[in-house]
Order: structure tokens, then C-alpha cells, then sequence
């Protein structure tokens, strides 16, 4: 397996992560001061992530070692687990299955575990749920799961798409349950569609600066009221966020932090 060595952690070189999916990294690690991006093929990088270094590790199969030492991740009333593990999630949970492959969204992250925990806090039954940034469809599908009447993921990277809706196909949520579909929100954002319509509850697994260009874009989608839940934010960039919903006219502002990782909820 090929792997590009970067010198630094996720909080220290947050902005370059982006560059790393964006130039085809399969998977983002965190080991021993070093991130650790999971290749297919030898990438051109961008020059401010050229400081790495390029490793076939292919005979020590870290994707074996990775998938063994995979756990079941509870999250409030939800259970994520990859397929192989579902008989061990216990009969009072709702077990959401994801497989692990070219998406983010395993639950095995702070923040994917924290916005399944805030969506399971709510009472989704007959809501609708937008999920902006969806990766592998975790937070639709577990709105899907808790009872929502639909679930809209959207996600900038056409990559995403299709994994989604297989791990909804796996979940057996029904097609009209669920949906995704490539776009973002916000008319100054690259992404060509923006969803239409006003969303019972809003859910985005993001980062800190992209919340607050967006924050305004929320509030247009999401109906008087409407539970906002936000992760994906550094402890150290939380007060981006919350001037951005203050100046939005937020209320009920809520943190909930997990190690460097926060979590926001919100009303407008
Ligand atoms: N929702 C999943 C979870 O909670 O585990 C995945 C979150 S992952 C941290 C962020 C996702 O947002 C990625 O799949 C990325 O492609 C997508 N993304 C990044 N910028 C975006 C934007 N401006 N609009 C929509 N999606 C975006």
C-alpha cells in the first residue's frame, strides 16, 4: 500500500488535509506526529504538501491491520459498525452499518461520532434532515434510521455519491428515505447544485472557516427552530463559529467538546 508521510498532525496542518482527498488520498491517519495518507497511486501534490515522503508499506497490509483492529462505535442510540461486526451490536441499538473504503464517515472520527450522537438526542420521527458534507452517508443515514421521513446528503466530491448510497442500500433504507446528490451550499462556493427547500433539521460535518462563509446558507434551509448541528471544528477555532451564528442570530448555542474536536448545535 502506498502512503505519503506528512510531518505534522490534523490540528497543526488542518488546511492542507483538503489537499491531500483533493489530490486522491483513500484514507487520513494520525500516528506519532505524522499524518499518514492512504494512496492507490503516486499523486502530484500541491507545493505546500510536498514535504512528505512517499512509502510502499504494501507487505505489512496496514488495510488488514486497519480492518482488525476496527471496533463497533456507539453513538447515543446508534451503533456504527463495519459489516462484518453487526452481530455485535447489542439488540437495544440501531445498528448502522459502513463499510470503511474511499469516503469519510466510519464513526471512528470525534466529530462523525458526536453529530450521530446530537442527531439521536433529537426526536426524528417524520422530520427531514439536511446533511451537508455527508462523505460516506453516515449522518443521513443514521437520521434515516432514527425515523426521519428523509434524509438529503450532500457532498462536494462526485466520489462520495455513489458509496452513500450503497451504505444506505446496506442500511435497507428505502430509496425515497434517503438521497444524495453532489453539491454544497452558498452561491460563492465551487459545487453546482444547491438543494432546494427548507430542511426540518440541518447537520454538517465541515470545518471551522467553511461553517462561517456558510452559516448564512444555513439558516436558508432550515426551518424556524430547526435544530443546527455542527462538527468537524477545532476546540481552538470554536470562536469562529459561534460570532459567525451570533451574527446570524442563533440561539440556544451548545458545545460539546470531544479531545481537539467540538461540536456546536444551535437554533435560529
Ligand atoms: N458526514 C461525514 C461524517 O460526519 O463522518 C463526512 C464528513 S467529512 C469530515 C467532510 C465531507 O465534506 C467530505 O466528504 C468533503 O468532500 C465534504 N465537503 C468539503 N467541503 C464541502 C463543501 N463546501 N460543500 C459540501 N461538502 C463539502
Amino acid at each position: 500500500m502506498l502512503v505519503y508521510h506528512l510531518p505534522g498532525t490534523f490540528e497543526t496542518r488542518e488546511e492542507h488535509l483538503d489537499l491531500l482527498w483533493e489530490a486522491g488520498a483513500t484514507g487520513l491517519e494520525e500516528r506519532a506526529g505524522l499524518i499518514r495518507a492512504y494512496f492507490d497511486e503516486q499523486a502530484d501534490l500541491p507545493a505546500d504538501i510536498r514535504d512528505g515522503e512517499w512509502r510502499d508499506e504494501a507487505d505489512q497490509d496496514w488495510q488488514a491491520e486497519f480492518k482488525a483492529n476496527l471496533r463497533p462505535v456507539p453513538a447515543g442510540r446508534v451503533t456504527i459498525v463495519p459489516p462484518w461486526l453487526r452481530a455485535e451490536v447489542p439488540s437495544t441499538q440501531v445498528p448502522l452499518i459502513i463499510e470503511p473504503g474511499m469516503a469519510f464517515g466510519t464513526g471512528h472520527h470525534a466529530t462523525t461520532r458526536m453529530a450521530v450522537e446530537a442527531l439521536s438526542a433529537l426526536d426524528l420521527d417524520g422530520q427531514t434532515v439536511l446533511d451537508v458534507g455527508t462523505g460516506s452517508g453516515v449522518l443521513a443515514i443514521a437520521a434515516a434510521l432514527l425515523g426521519a421521513r428523509y434524509a438529503l446528503g450532500v457532498d462536494i466530491d462526485p466520489v462520495t455519491i455513489p458509496i452513500a448510497a450503497e451504505n444506505a442500500g446496506q442500511n435497507g433504507v428505502p430509496e425515497g428515505r434517503a438521497a444524495f446528490m453532489v453539491g454544497t451550499l452558498g452561491d460563492d462556493l465551487p459545487g453546482d447544485v444547491v438543494p432546494d427547500g427548507v430542511f426540518d433539521v440541518l447537520v454538517a460535518n465541515l470545518y471551522a472557516e467553511l461553517h462561517d462563509l456558510l452559516v448564512g446558507a444555513y439558516l436558508g434551509h432550515l426551518r424556524p427552530c430547526g435544530p443546527l448541528i455542527l462538527t468537524g471544528i477545532l476546540v481552538s477555532k470554536l470562536p469562529l463559529v459561534q460570532d459567525a451564528l451570533e451574527r446570524e442570530g442563533f440561539t440556544d448555542v451548545q458545545v460539546r467538546t470531544d479531545g481537539d474536536w467540538a461540536l456546536v448545535t444551535a437554533r435560529n
